[in-house]
């Protein structure tokens, strides 16, 4: 079942797309919770984080690589920024299609406390 994610990949729906290679996409959040709200998700397909094969890493370290790769470019890399994967229902994950979350351009609160 094609996510919303699978559809920007596809160019069926449109998204401000800020990064682009053979393996990951980027794009903005459509709902941001911080001034900078920039979502990285792999081109292959895995519903959750639990879905990543335990000898495949690097479809997650790339994310990774390409969100600081990112943040450097932008010139924010030194005040910082926080990176978020949200896993199945307590976790917060609403599309099933892996992505890491980029967060920066202000102090961000703390996390981790359940929801009300
Ligand atoms: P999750 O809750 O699964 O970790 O994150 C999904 C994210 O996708 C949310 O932050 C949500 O705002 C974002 N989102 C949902 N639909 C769209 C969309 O159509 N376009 C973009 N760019 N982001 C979306």
């Amino acid at each position: 079942m094609p996510t919303l994610f699978h559809k920007i990949i596809r160019r069926e729906i449109p998204a401000d797309i800020v990064f682009e290679d053979a393996n990951v996409i980027a794009f903005r959040d459509i709902a941001p919770q911080a001034p900078v709200h920039v979502l990285f998700v792999p081109k292959q397909d895995f519903a959750t984080l639990n879905d990543v094969p335990a000898d495949a890493p690097e479809i997650v370290g790339r994310l990774a690589v390409a969100a600081a790769q990112y943040a450097k470019a932008e010139g924010f890399a030194q005040d910082g920024y926080r990176i978020v994967m949200n896993c199945n229902g307590d976790g917060g994950q609403t599309v099933f299609q892996i992505h890491l979350h980029l967060l920066a351009g202000a102090p961000l609160g703390r996390f981790g406390t359940p929801a009300a």
